[in-house]
């Protein structure tokens, strides 16, 4: 225990790593195992006892697991809910096992939301506990501006693993507590009024839609596919993935910041990262030998015209049946004035052009059979490696994004004669983007059901949660825009008149809609 405390030290002090935390993590638990049956009784003397959840709909839980590991470290007790986890038995578990404090996570902005609806019920049940906030789309301002404000009690927004114990420690600590809850709370009324005075100058739609970028249509310079319609690759060779690994954003899963392949020798971890590089790769090589976990996928292309801005897929080139439209949405905030403001049905021919122009869609997964995996390991008390292959299947489901988008350029024909290095190839430096719904030009996550259902995702064994997160959560998706042009952008703040007009497109009430844009609304 003792040896344990020191671990939670150094780790806090920034002179150990998250993955070194959770190999000291598994020897203590190795050992208190081997002990507990010569003791009469469990000398549970945790300092204090911690609810941990991924919130519903969101199935994302990588950081919530390290987090929940770094507190068994610093002897807390642990209840770690899992993933997709309703407010109610959040909420019902902290009353009847007298939890200390309720800790929430989520990836994706939906949970943005219902972390604020956990917090609003935590103050209609009158709860005082202290509620953290930690996730990749959370951060300290959303907190203080949506979540805060709902509950009465400490609203804490953790970053990262590094931070947690300090924050617990304090805010269990009765001489500690109330000072730290005025300065974090003092810190968010700063946050909310700095949030207050920007001002988001927006373009009403209409002429928004005017200042669209315009592009010479003509059917000579499109791009036509080599096929149309679905493909499925229902059992991609897991090996063949490995080369298009981006590295890099494996050790970002380990709160390792920096490049690869520099990061092996960082003066202060570079010996660390080699660790976990080596281990990462055994781990891979081992979950390809023996077919642990399996990729498979759906893409295809089909014939396309933008009508305003959706974008709309027709069956065959003869355009006379529409199988479904993808609803975009337009920039409204004015950067500049000779800067046009943006959509992604800018990047397909407009239906008035008489040009046929194509749209592709893409859904891979590398998480099929992940749970079994990760079962196995938990079951052996590691820790380590149920967290490993999450991130390494993550890496793999990235790598076949990267891989696919490849073919689809060769099939598509303007990459048939492409040559790019492994780096310029992660750089996306080639002709045509592969945007992917919840991202900046097309934030509307719900857009994906659509997505999924012109896929058939779900005959490859992908599906969508209610707040339209993928699982397996090793798994991308989003669409192919040939044009030289196209590239990423932010959709940014929207107003009042495109959101009205885009739930009517949609064919969905405004309130819906509403929610489904709250981040992106002015
Ligand atoms: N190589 C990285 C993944 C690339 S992230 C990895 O291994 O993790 C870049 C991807 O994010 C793009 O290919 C695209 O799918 C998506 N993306 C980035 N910016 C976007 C934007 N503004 N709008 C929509 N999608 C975007």
């Amino acid at each position: 225990m003792a040896g344990m405390s020191e671990v939670g030290r150094l780790f806090n002090n920034n002179e150990l790593i998250v993955a070194e935390v959770l190999q000291s993590a598994e020897a203590m638990k190795a050992a208190v195992s081997h002990l507990e049956r010569f003791m009469e009784k469990a000398d549970t003397a945790a300092r204090g006892k911690v609810i941990l959840a991924t919130v519903k709909g969101d199935v994302h839980d990588i950081g919530k697991n390290i987090v929940g590991v770094v507190l068994g470290c610093n002897n807390y007790e642990v209840i770690d809910l899992g993933v997709m986890v309703a407010l109610d038995r959040i909420l019902q578990t902290a009353v009847d096992k007298h939890a200390d404090i309720v800790g929430l996570s989520g990836l994706i902005t939906p949970s943005l939301d219902e972390m604020a609806q956990v917090a609003k019920e935590m103050e209609r049940r009158r709860f005082t506990l202290p509620l953290l906030i930690g996730g990749a789309t959370t951060s300290a301002q959303h907190t203080a501006v949506k979540i805060a404000p709902e509950y009465g009690g400490t609203t804490v927004y953790v970053p990262d693993a590094s931070r947690v114990a300090d924050v617990v420690s304090q805010l269990l600590n009765p001489a500690q507590r109330a000072a730290f809850g005025q300065a974090n709370a003092q810190r968010q009324a700063e946050l909310r009024e700095r949030h207050r005075q920007r001002t988001h100058v927006l373009v009403p739609y209409r002429d928004a839609r005017a200042r669209r970028p315009t592009f010479a249509w003509d059917q000579p310079g499109i791009a036509v596919p080599c096929f149309t319609g679905r493909r499925s690759i229902d059992d991609m060779p897991l090996a063949d993935l490995v080369p298009f690994i981006d590295w890099t954003f494996f050790f970002t899963a380990w709160e390792l910041k920096g490049r690869f392949p520099a990061i092996l020798d960082h003066p202060q971890y570079g010996e660390a990262a080699r660790d976990i590089y080596d281990h990462g790769r055994a781990l891979l090589q081992d979950a390809i030998g023996r077919q642990t976990i399996r990729a498979a996928g759906v893409y295809g292309f089909w014939p396309a015209n933008a009508d305003g801005d959706d974008i709309v897929l027709f069956e065959d080139a003869s355009r006379q049946r529409e199988i479904l439209r993808f609803n975009m949405l337009r920039q409204q905030e004015l950067t500049d004035q000779t800067r046009p403001l943006r959509s992604l049905a800018d990047f397909i021919a407009p239906i008035e052009s008489g040009v046929i122009d194509y749209i592709g869609a893409f859904a891979v997964t590398a998480g099929l059979g992940i749970e079994e995996a990760v079962r196995r390991f938990e079951e052996k008390r590691d820790d380590y490696d149920a967290i490993m292959i999450k991130a390494l299947a993550d890496r793999l489901a990235e790598a076949f994004a990267e891989c696919l988008h490849a073919r689809v350029r060769r099939e598509w024909g303007y990459g048939a004669e492409e040559h790019l290095s492994g780096e310029d190839l992660l750089a996306e430096k080639y002709r045509g983007i592969r945007p992917a719904f919840g991202y900046p030009a097309c934030p509307d996550h719900s857009e994906k059901g659509k997505l999924f259902d012109l896929l058939e995702a779900g005959r490859v064994g992908m599906a969508l949660t209610e707040t339209c997160m993928m699982t397996p959560a090793a798994s991308v998706s989003g669409l192919y825009f040939a044009h030289p042009e196209a590239s990423y952008f932010t959709v940014g703040r929207v107003g009042r008149d495109q959101l009205e007009d885009y739930a009517r497109r949609k064919g969905m009430p405004t309130g819906e809609a509403e929610r489904w844009l709250s981040p992106s609304l002015a």
